[in-house]
């Protein structure tokens, strides 16, 4: 019996070191995409500054805060992913106002966003009742960004620019349901069924610099609100993402 335990911790050992070196690895690659870009951008600012037209300069600068927007949104998920694998991120949900969080939310993506997809709105009251907790329900609203912000970031980074994204709010007495549609790239089928594990990216997006950490963020914190998530999709059609997150009380 503990010839076979202490094979199984090896196992398990190896296996928790191949997931760092891939982590370290995934990490790091991607950290060095938008480095180089700061780099090379601050370069050319000091080397040609007398050269460079004011337009050319502004294109620079607005290249250098997309980098560190994306250097930020990637340390964001590093430290979220570490804390859901710790079971250390905190679930307090509180009375949200969610129709002024979700604009605030689309209005600073639309913000930090230099290529942009339009993202509408819609919102309803599905059955009814005009309870006051209903327009502002229990949610964690630190969970809910997470899973809001990387849902819409990926429907954006997904799409061709200037394509639509519509964002769907519908409340009822038990749930809150958020529907997020894109008119993008798409997921194909094979690829489905493993889109909420760590690292795991889809066969069509080579070419889009990503980690794959997102959605298994999204998925921990969909979990922790005890809701479900779903997706439809069809390659070069576009992508659904359903969350459905039952009203807790708080
Ligand atoms: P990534 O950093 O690669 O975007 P995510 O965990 O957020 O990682 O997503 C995992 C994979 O799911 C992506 O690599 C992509 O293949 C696919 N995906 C997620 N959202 C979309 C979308 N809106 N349209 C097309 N593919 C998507």
């Amino acid at each position: 019996h503990a010839e076979v335990a202490i094979q199984l911790a090896l196992v398990k050992e190896k296996e928790l070191n191949q997931i760092k070196s891939r982590f370290v690895s995934v990490v790091s690659h991607e950290f060095r995409n938008p480095l180089n870009a700061i780099l090379f951008s601050t370069e050319l600012l000091e080397r040609y500054d007398s050269e460079l037209s004011s337009e050319k300069k502004q294109e620079y600068l607005q290249r250098i805060q997309l980098s560190v927007r994306r250097m930020d949104q990637l340390l964001r998920d590093v430290l979220t992913i570490g804390e859901t694998e710790s079971g250390d991120l905190p679930f307090n949900p509180q009375p949200l106002d969610l129709l002024q969080f979700c604009q605030d939310l689309i209005e600073e993506l639309q913000v930090s966003r230099s290529l942009n997809c339009p993202i509408h709105l819609t919102h309803k009251n599905a059955d009814f009742v005009t309870s006051e907790d209903l327009s502002f329900p229990c949610l964690d609203e630190n969970l809910l960004r997470h899973i809001l912000d990387n849902l819409l970031s990926n429907a954006i980074k997904y799409s061709p620019q200037g394509k639509n994204i519509e964002f769907n709010l519908t409340y009822n007495k038990e749930a809150v349901v958020f529907q997020i549609q894109d008119y993008g790239i798409g997921i194909p089928i094979a690829d489905q069924p493993r889109l909420f594990d760590s690292f795991y990216r889809a066969s069509n997006v080579k070419t889009i610099s990503g980690t794959g950490l997102g959605l298994s963020i999204v998925k921990q914190c969909v979990d922790l609100h005890g809701g479900t998530i779903a997706v439809i999709s069809e390659v070069e059609k576009g992508t659904i993402f359903t969350v459905t997150l039952p009203l807790q009380h708080c």
